[in-house]
């Protein structure tokens, strides 16, 4: 199979280098790539239908006989089209075509095919709309229909597809050893491939579509371990001395045992000579995270090296920027703030003293990955809420040392299964307990007829000193976006909240303005904040108590797990108010669960059951490798994926058994195909 990919699309016979520019665009160079182009969807001719039984609105083949001339005409608005009478035992129908002149010629009067077509109930009967169609004498069967690309039809696929699958010896050099296919019960590589295009029957197209998309995640398992194993660099920012206890003299609050370990293993790993941190430090809402991080920058910082840390949006930035620096900068910690909306010159001088080492450690944005942002000596990457950054941009940020130590931080809880596949090159440290002092959240669910009493009841909180979040679906930096935000929040002043101080905050107004907001409700000067999605992650007032969420359905359940994070910070009782009028069942019950748990982990994996993988990176890109059959969200088959991985190391002595040679070579193929070489 592997010499097929080294075989040009355009030595396939038939295919020109026209034609090969199209399957180019496709994806498609080698005959290899081509086996590889599975079909989008299946066209069942096997499944023929009698005409009396079809349905009104439905995919079907019948198996009929042209029992007219055609009838040809133009309809009003200038389309030809050409109608024809067929029939089986059971009745007959009507064939409609449009703009097909070539059509009158293709089906014989008293010939029996096979047509595969939309079917709907008319005045007059059974009708088919442009069906396709074959002569009955070929075998029925499931046939295969691809993505295409103008120029180019599912014929000319089909047949190039017949083309490559001759091609393929009569003993494949299967990945997937016997001894592992018989195991987990898989078949072999060349009846997957050949049945993925052309599948015998149904049950056969199962069976191999099973049997390529466990491989596909297996390759990707496994590719990843390796990642993880040559991450296994030695220290080249060996750090002497911990300076954990000083910091934790410099907090208002005593750390919890969860940070303090934590903290523990990550220093363990920085002044251990043999290994480089590399770690994912999860924690729920409120754990204490920031302090974690702070903690490994303090003792960075104290041993000589400079750190980055890194986290999604300004504000959030921001924010981390005035904790972190009031907490460290009296201790002498020169701390910096780098984001895309400081004026150049300030960015400018920010980049010359990084670059001199007077700055210390610097909190950013995207703005810190440029090229532009050089360092003296980078001992230590931070990023917060990793979920949001690519595998790409981590391991840039890392390129502006020599192997600095990483951690990453992440609030949103990742399904097991999938956090081990995406932070497959990462060691897992996890902050199971929350500061002493926090509150369960009441999370209400409720309809629009009870908002006027959910305002009532915020404005009563409000009067008594506490504030709260609104939140309106709105997606951040669209135009009009923007004005509802605002039409919305002009409402509630007028109508409810006349006489109490309310702030928007949405994507679209400019940092400073963001800022200066913020900073209003930090420092209690507004009681209600209405925003967007823009308060998703890491602020923290504590003395915010509501958060009310319209449209609640529309939000991810993870992401809703985020906002209600924003309350429950302080002393106060706090809630969670959500409204929705979704009548929808998976809505109500996705909704039900935030009012069910405050588990951020159980609610990513009921998130995760009921809506995917899309969640937890939205359209950002996670910087994994393109899969081709299998997806993210096939829980089922990635448990499986993982048990094999798990068997295949031990059997092949880490893929060094030769047994193991072709899929070494596919974990190569899938992992050079993306931009992953960033990542050593
Ligand atoms: P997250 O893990 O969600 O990023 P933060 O780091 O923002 O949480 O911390 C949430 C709040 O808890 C902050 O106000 C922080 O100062 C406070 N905090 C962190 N650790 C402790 C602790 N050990 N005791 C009391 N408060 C803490
Ligand atoms: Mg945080």
């Amino acid at each position: 199979m592997s010499s097929l990919y080294s075989m040009k699309i355009e030595n396939l016979s038939g295919i020109g280098k026209k034609r090969a520019e199209l399957f180019n665009k496709l994806g498609v160079f080698s005959v290899g790539n081509l086996l590889n182009y599975y079909p989008r969807d299946y066209e069942d001719w096997s499944d023929i239908t009698e005409i009396c039984d079809v349905a009104d609105n439905t995919t079907v083949c019948i198996r009929a006989t042209v029992g007219s001339a055609f009838k040809s005409n133009y309809t009003k608005s200038g389309k030809f089209i050409a109608k024809v009478a067929v029939y089986d035992e059971s009745g007959g129908a009507e064939l409609v075509f449009f703009n097909n002149r070539y059509i009158m010629n293709m089906l014989a009067y008293g010939q029996t095919y096979l047509f595969f077509g939309k079917a709907s109930h008319t005045l007059d009967g059974v009708s088919m709309t442009s069906p396709t169609f074959q002569p009955d004498n070929q075998s029925s069967a499931v046939q295969p229909i691809y993505n295409l690309t103008a120029g180019l039809n599912n014929k000319v696929v089909t047949n190039a597809v017949k083309k490559a699958l001759k091609l393929l010896p009569e003993t494949v050099n299967d990945p997937l050893p016997e001894s592992v296919r018989s195991r987990f019960k898989l078949c072999g590589l060349k009846y997957a491939i050949e049945n993925i295009h052309f599948p015998e029957s149904i049950e056969a197209l199962e069976t191999a579509r099973k049997r390529l998309v466990v491989e596909e995640l297996l390759v990707l398992n496994l590719g990843l371990r390796d990642l993880k194993n040559r991450k296994r660099a030695a220290n080249k920012n060996v750090i002497i001395k911990d300076y954990s206890d000083s910091f934790a003299k410099l907090l208002p609050f005593n750390l919890t045992n969860a940070q303090k370990r934590v903290i523990g293993e990550c220093v363990g790993d920085m002044m251990n000579p043999d290994i480089t941190l590399n770690r994912l430090v999860q924690g729920d809402v409120g754990s204490g995270k920031t302090a974690v991080a702070a903690s490994i920058c303090y003792t960075t910082v104290k041993n000589g090296k400079q750190c980055a840390f890194m986290a999604p949006t300004e504000i959030l930035t921001e924010q981390h920027y005035n904790s972190i620096n009031e907490l460290l900068s009296p201790a002498g910690i020169k701390v910096a703030l780098l984001t895309g909306s400081l004026k150049p010159s300030e960015k400018e001088s920010i980049r010359a003293r990084l670059e001199t080492g007077e700055i210390d450690l610097v909190i950013g944005t995207h703005a810190l990955i440029t090229d532009k942002t050089l360092f003296n000596d980078l001992g230590l990457v931070v990023t917060d809420e990793q979920h949001r950054f690519g595998v790409a941009q981590r391991a840039k940020l890392l390129s502006k040392g020599n192997s600095p130590h990483l951690l990453v931080m992440s609030a949103t809880p990742i399904p097991r299964t999938l956090g081990l596949i995406i932070f497959g090159d990462l060691d897992i440290s996890i902050i199971d307990e929350l500061p002493p002092g926090r509150q369960e959240i009441d999370t209400l669910l409720i309809d629009s007829s009870k908002r006027e009493r959910a305002l009532g009841f915020i404005k009563k909180e409000a009067q008594k000193g506490r504030q709260a979040y609104i939140v309106c679906p709105l997606i951040e930096e669209s135009e009009s976006d923007l004005i509802s935000a605002e039409e919305y929040a002009a409402e509630l002043m007028l109508n409810y909240f006349s006489d109490i101080p309310v702030g928007i905050l949405h994507g679209k107004m400019k940092p400073a303005e963001k800022e200066s907001v913020m900073r209003d409700f930090a420092d209690d000067k507004l009681k209600i904040l209405v925003a967007t999605t823009v308060i998703e992650v890491g602020i923290d007032v504590p003395n915010a108590t509501i958060m009310m969420i319209e449209n609640a359905e529309r939000f991810g359940l993870s992401q809703l797990h985020q906002l209600r994070g924003r309350v429950g910070r302080g002393e106060e009782k706090s809630y969670c108010i959500l409204v929705s009028d979704s009548t929808a069942q998976t809505a109500f019950e996705r909704l039900k669960t935030m009012c069910s748990t405050s588990d951020g982990f159980k609610i990513a994996d009921a998130d995760f059951k009921l809506r995917g993988p899309g969640d937890f990176f939205g359209s950002r890109q996670h910087g994994l490798p393109k899969l081709s059959i299998s997806s993210l969200a096939d829980t089922r088959n990635l448990d499986l994926s993982q048990k094999i991985a798990d068997y295949v190391i031990l059997d092949s002595n880490n893929l060094l058994d030769d047994r193991y040679r072709a899929l070494k070579a596919e974990i190569t193929r899938l992992f050079k195909t993306t931009g992953d070489e960033t990542l050593n």
